[in-house]
This record gives structure tokens, C-alpha cells and sequence, in this order.
């Protein structure tokens, strides 16, 4: 009997504004514990909350990059619970009138997308009850999130990492979220449940938690598959519940069992009128949107004629493809500019880890790099040494083979001398070339190169010592 995995995820994401969602305290990341609050973030009695515009912009940014509907009026409402990290004992969230639904991206439909705060952070300290503490620290509490939800039309744990993976690279892309995983600005839940192949009910879902890494989400979602397959297959019930994805004992293991929208007494926040967002507004905003990747892959092949591959490598980030079109721009050939960046480009931003962006070689001087071999004052392998002298010296293509004296030699009679010397010396390897063994060949065009330090062009090298074997 085979199985198939039926998976929706909720992706929350802080977005990229200065300050908080409802107070002028700094949203930014770190920071001495509870240095970033006020009477608002706090939960101090009679503090109201003041919408921050800029992060409704954002969210907006996302619903619509993601295909969704904008809703005209939208409702802030308290989501109650208790615990440490939240000190009004609600979380300002949106539930029954959220800002976006109905989108769709590759080919999953996206529910919907709304504004909330996020809660703060318990932090703990100590392994022994005698000694163990808890601290809370209020930094976060109040960050603008969005929680983006999706239908459950994932089918595999790969597919639901491919897709999670593709979103980040999107919010990213417009500048509403830094992608960072690790401090927590992009986190994934998962819901879960199997069903056997052929079957349209859902089964009983699992909600998985705590997934701050793509190779975590398929991980925990591959084994909660199979551990879901094992209890149905066995004649048992999947039950309802919240899991933690444990990385160090690679299982998920249960949390609490699932609390139902009903638990949090949801109501409209009165501290907060509706959010309204007119056509104009949501026409502005669109105005000023970035162009996505997908449509910008698809200009790179179209316009700059690059093949698929390359216009999918040179679209993962808005900087690599920002960089590619400048250089491009500058007058280098698409093609040549795109296998710089790809190659050597690449290689050395890794090397140093350092972000295009503040690449030391700029998309100006690449181009200049690459008109100089294109001119055929240096060879394709000089342009690479010159290229690891711009990346760390700062200083132009030309400059740098002007004062190390790199330019190729081109002029015949210079070639031709250094072919008569290595003919001359190398008398057994033209007595076999002209026998027939034309592997020799190669060997002295080699010797040829190496007499010139590197730099002889190396298509007169071919012509002139061939025309002086064949003499
Ligand atoms: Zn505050």
C-alpha cells in the first residue's frame, strides 16, 4: 500500500523596518537584552499601540509578489495566551480579516498573508533545578512579522524545502526580510498528515516546529512522513498534536497537543482601528515594485540571450543580477560577463565572504577587464591573474598590466624569434613532428609560451610556429 504526504507550511518573516510594528522602539537585531523596549512593547498598563505604515508597505510588498489579493480593510486582533516572553498575555496577530489571500507561487496557493508582532525571547540558563534560571528578553517583542500561509499542496519533503527555499529568495529579493535563518528573522512550521494514494479525505495533520534550516525542514518533514506511514500502516491513529524537530536526535518528538483557533479567544484589538489600504496605495506601491526573478531570468535569455542555465544561476539574488546588468551595461558581452561572475567572481566573494554588493571589482571594471582581452591585449589566462590583482589591490584592468608590463606580445617578429630559439633548441621534436607525429606539436607551442613568460598571444604562437615547421 503506498502512501502520499500532504504538507501546507506557515512561514513567519520579519519584515525590515527600523522600528517596531507598534511603537518607536528599534527592531534591529541583538542588542544588550532589553535595551530595545518601551512602555508599548512592554505591555505596561495604559501604553497604546500606534501602527507602524511601513511594515503594512512591506506586507504588502510580499502579498503581492506572491500573487495575492490586498484587502481594502484589514483587522488587528488579540490572540490570547499566556506565557513569559509575552507580556500583555495576547499577541497582537490578524485572524478572521487579514490583510492578503488567495495567491500563488510555483504552483502552491497561498491562503493568505497577515501583520503581527513577534513575542519576545525566554532565554535559559542552568541544567540543575537548583540552579536554573529564565530570563526573558523583550528586544523582539513587537518585530513586525508576516505569516505567510499555504494551502496544503506540497507532496514531498524536498518539494516543500524547494519551495521554502524559493520564497526566502523572494522576500529577500524585494527587501522585506534578510532570509537569516539562524537569528530567527525566517522561520517555518509544517503541517503534515499521509493519506494512502487514490484517497481524497486529509488525514490527521501534525504541526512540526522549530525547522531553522532548509536541510532541517526536509529532514524533520522525511521522518515525520515515514513516522506518520509506521502509525497508519500499523492499524493506528495519527493524533493531533505540535512536534519539535530535535536535529541532534534527527526525530521529531511531541510538544503539546494542538491547540484549535478557539483556545485563543480571538477578538478585534480595540486599542486599534481597521487598517485601511485604498487602490491608490496598493497602485503605488506596485509602481515601485522591483522586477521578480522569474521575469527577470526570463529577459536574460530573451534580451541578453544567455542560455537558461546561466539566467537561472545569475537571478538567485537581486545583487548578482543587479551586478551582471552593469556590467553588461558597461559594454561587456553577456555572455563572457556572465561566465566571469559565475567562475572567478564567484570563487573569490567566497572566498572572502564577502557580498557583491561590495565586490572590490566593480561591474565597470570587470567590463574594462574583459575589453582588454577582448582587444587582445591580454590572453584569456594573463585576464585572471590580472582579475586576482583588481580583487585585492584595487586598481583598474589597464592600470594594473600597464605597470606590471602584462600586455601581450602580439608583433610578429617578436613571435618568430622566440620560435627559432625553441626550434633550435628542441631538435628531436621537430625531427618527430615532421615524421608525422603531429602530438609533438602542442609540446612546442608550450615551449613557445613558457619563453614568453605567458605572454604570447596564443593564436599567432599556432600560426607562425607552424608556418615555420611546415617551411
Ligand atoms: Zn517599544
Amino acid at each position: 500500500m503506498s502512501f502520499e504526504a500532504v504538507i501546507g507550511l506557515e512561514i513567519h518573516a520579519q519584515l525590515l523596518t527600523a522600528s517596531k510594528i507598534f511603537c518607536g522602539s528599534s527592531a534591529a537585531f541583538g542588542g544588550e537584552p532589553n535595551t530595545h523596549v518601551c512602555p508599548v512593547c512592554l505591555g505596561l498598563p495604559g501604553a497604546l499601540p500606534v501602527l507602524n505604515h511601513a511594515a503594512v508597505d512591506d506586507a504588502i510588498r510580499a502579498s503581492l509578489a506572491l500573487g495575492c489579493t490586498i484587502h481594502e480593510t484589514s483587522i488587528f486582533a488579540r490572540k490570547n495566551y499566556f506565557y513569559p516572553d509575552l507580556p500583555k498575555g495576547y499577541q497582537i496577530s490578524q485572524y478572521e480579516q487579514p490583510l492578503a489571500t488567495g495567491g500563488l507561487m510555483a504552483g502552491v496557493r497561498i491562503t493568505r498573508v497577515h501583520l503581527e508582532e513577534d513575542a519576545g525571547k525566554s532565554l535559559h540558563e542552568g541544567f540543575v533545578d537548583s540552579d536554573r534560571k529564565t530570563y526573558v528578553d523583550f528586544n523582539r517583542s513587537g518585530v513586525p512579522l508576516i505569516e505567510i500561509v499555504t494551502e496544503p499542496d506540497l507532496r514531498s519533503a524536498a518539494g516543500a524545502s524547494a519551495f521554502f527555499s524559493r520564497l526566502r529568495g523572494i522576500l529577500v529579493w524585494l527587501g522585506v526580510n534578510d532570509g537569516n535563518m539562524e537569528e530567527g528573522s525566517l522561520r517555518c512550521d509544517a503541517n503534515v498528515s499521509v493519506r494512502r494514494a487514490g484517497e481524497q479525505a486529509l488525514g490527521t495533520k501534525a504541526e512540526v516546529k522549530n525547522l531553522n534550516s532548509f536541510r532541517f525542514l526536509q529532514k524533520a518533514l522525511e521522518h515525520e512522513i515515514e513516522r506518520q506511514i509506521d502509525v497508519v500502516s500499523g492499524g493506528g491513529r495519527v493524533v493531533q498534536e505540535t512536534r519539535l524537530w530535535d536535529a541532534a536526535a534527527g526525530r521529531t518528538g511531541s510538544m503539546r497537543s494542538k491547540e484549535e483557533a478557539h483556545d485563543y479567544r480571538y477578538f478585534p484589538d480595540p486599542d486599534l482601528p481597521p487598517v485601511i489600504v485604498d487602490a491608490a496605495r496598493i497602485a503605488e506601491i506596485r509602481s515601485k515594485m522591483p522586477e521578480l526573478p522569474e521575469a527577470r531570468r526570463r529577459r536574460f535569455v530573451d534580451v541578453h540571450a544567455l542560455p537558461e542555465y546561466d539566467a537561472g544561476q545569475l537571478t538567485q539574488s537581486r545583487g548578482l543580477s543587479d551586478y551582471f546588468e552593469a556590467a553588461v551595461a558597461a559594454g561587456a558581452a553577456p555572455k563572457i560577463a556572465g561566465n566571469w561572475i559565475m567562475g572567478e567572481l564567484a570563487r573569490k566573494l567566497k572566498e572572502t565572504d564577502a557580498d557583491i554588493a561590495a565586490s572590490p571589482v566593480t561591474p565597470e571594471r570587470l567590463a574594462g577587464l574583459i575589453a582588454l582581452v577582448e582587444k587582445g591585449t591580454i590572453s584569456g589566462s594573463m585576464a585572471k591573474d590580472v582579475f586576482e590583482k583588481m580583487y585585492t589591490t584595487d586598481r583598474t584592468a589597464a592600470a594594473i598590466v600597464e605597470a606590471d608590463g602584462l600586455s601581450q606580445i602580439d608583433d610578429e617578429s617578436q613571435i618568430v624569434a622566440l620560435v627559432g630559439d625553441v626550434l633550435a633548441k628542441n631538435v628531436d621534436a621537430v625531427a618527430q613532428y615532421r615524421a608525422g607525429k603531429a602530438s609533438t606539436f602542442g609540446f612546442l607551442v608550450g615551449q613557445v609560451m613558457k619563453a614568453a613568460g605567458g605572454r604570447a598571444n596564443p593564436k599567432r604562437v599556432n600560426e607562425l610556429l607552424k608556418r615555420a615547421l611546415d617551411a
